[in-house]
């Protein structure tokens, strides 16, 4: 018997999913509401759980291909003056052997390619409501499709419409960190920052960052804390990016004006928090779960790593699905919800709130090359 999913969201949950379904045998369909693959992003770290799942789908050796190595990190004042660097060597030590470096991109490209094929991806397609009973899940999608199936899987992301259909309206969840933050592709390296390295200006605050792995890789993020995200994000990132970086002369004018808001990244900084993952035939994953966010830098790793799981549970369950998903959430939760914590916790270290924290988030920056220092902060940022 062929068992069938229907995935909702081509990201990096969704596409992680389809890979670990279709190699236990199941028949996964993907429904992507975008027109073509979303390849864009920021830089990632991946490591940990993620790191280990993905060796054993196989997809190591080409995420390995596009991993870079260690950048060095660079940190400048507002005015592009040169204040510490923490050397790619230092780095390396702190990811450890068993991380990388990747563009966003570099992990959702890397899955698509191991699903190219195998797994139909509809794109241009939405999903318009869910019924479930005892046998099956049945998915109605915006063109009048309908799809039954023995698993629904909403890898739909932090403002997931399955997660709006079957558990409930997105406010019951969203845990805002009164922070929002932007990110975009970039088609030149600024003058001033460097290739192979991350170039970060940090305010009271406020970061940006530059971040460059290569020739062609290069990317931007701006992250700050408001106190209305909802009312920040109505001003569009245009608005948004030149009020709140007007102190900031290096390079972010030119990359504010430049920039063409449908191509960027601009949402609140939010986690989901809910006390159940599934209901019934249908499970969510990825940042449609839990949403660490980017101040716990785990979310592609927890993506993979909870996609691979989540077939360790069906394949020994295939005939109780609801079993399979209690099982999977009950071996996952204790360690999103870790990662949720630390995400909370590192808010302060990311954007600064207040000169006494800058100083605490630079001391261990400026000494990470001490090989105490880089145990202590593996141990603190959770980076194994
Ligand atoms: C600036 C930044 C830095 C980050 N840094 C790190 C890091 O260092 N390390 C790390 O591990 N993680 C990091 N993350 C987080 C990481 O990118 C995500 O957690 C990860 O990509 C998992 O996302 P996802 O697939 O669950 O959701 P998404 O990437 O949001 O994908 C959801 C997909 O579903 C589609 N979709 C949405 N709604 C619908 C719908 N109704 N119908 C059909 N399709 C739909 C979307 O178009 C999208 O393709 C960072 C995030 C940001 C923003």
């Amino acid at each position: 018997m062929t068992y069938r999913a229907v995935i909702v969201g081509a990201g990096i949950a969704g596409l992680a999913a389809a890979l670990r379904l279709y190699r236990i045998g199941w028949e996964p369909v993907v429904i992507e509401r975008a027109p073509a693959r979303r390849s864009g992003g920021y830089a990632v770290a991946f490591f940990g759980r993620g790191y280990d799942a993905a060796e054993r789908m196989g997809v190591l050796p080409a995420l390995r291909d596009r991993h870079f190595g260690a950048v060095d990190m660079i940190y400048k004042k507002a005015d592009g003056r040169h204040r510490f660097t923490v050397p790619h060597r230092a780095v390396q030590a702190l990811l450890g052997d068993r991380g990388l470096t990747l563009m966003r991109g570099d992990v959702e490209e890397a899955l698509y390619e191991a699903v190219e094929g195998k797994v139909a991806i509809r794109f241009g397609t939405t999903l318009t409501a869910v019924k479930q009973n005892q046998d099956s899940v049945c998915v109605e999608l915006d063109d009048g499709t309908v799809l039954d199936a023995d698993l629904l899987v909403g890898a739909d992301g932090l403002h997931s419409t399955v997660r709006k259909l079957v558990f409930g309206p997105e406010e019951g969840f969203r845990r805002d960190l009164g922070h929002v933050v932007a990110a975009m592709r970039l088609d030149h390296l600024p003058d001033g920052a460097r290739e192979r390295a991350f170039t970060t200006v940090t305010r009271v605050g406020h970061i940006f960052m530059i971040a460059n792995l290569g020739p062609g890789r290069t990317a931007a993020f701006f992250t700050y804390g408001v106190v209305d995200p909802a009312a920040e994000l109505a001003k569009g990132p245009r608005r948004a990016l030149t009020e709140a970086y007007r102190d900031v002369t290096w390079a972010a004018p030119d990359l504010i004006r430049g920039m063409s808001a449908d191509s960027v990244y601009f949402d609140s900084v939010s986690q989901i928090v809910a006390d159940r993952w599934s209901d019934g035939r249908v499970v969510l994953l990825g940042d449609a779960a839990w949403c660490v966010t980017l101040f716990a830098g785990y979310g592609s790793s927890l993506a993979v790593g909870g996609a691979e799981l989540l077939g360790t549970a069906l394949l020994r369950h295939p005939d109780d699905v609801p079993a399979a998903l209690r099982e999977w959430e009950a071996e996952l939760r204790p360690e999103a919800e870790e990662r949720q914590a630390m995400g909370r916790r590192n808010t302060g270290s990311h954007a600064p709130a207040n000169r006494l924290d800058l100083l605490k988030r630079d001391l261990p920056l400026r000494l990470a090359a001490l090989p105490p220092v880089t145990r202590w902060m593996r141990k603190h940022l959770r980076l194994h």
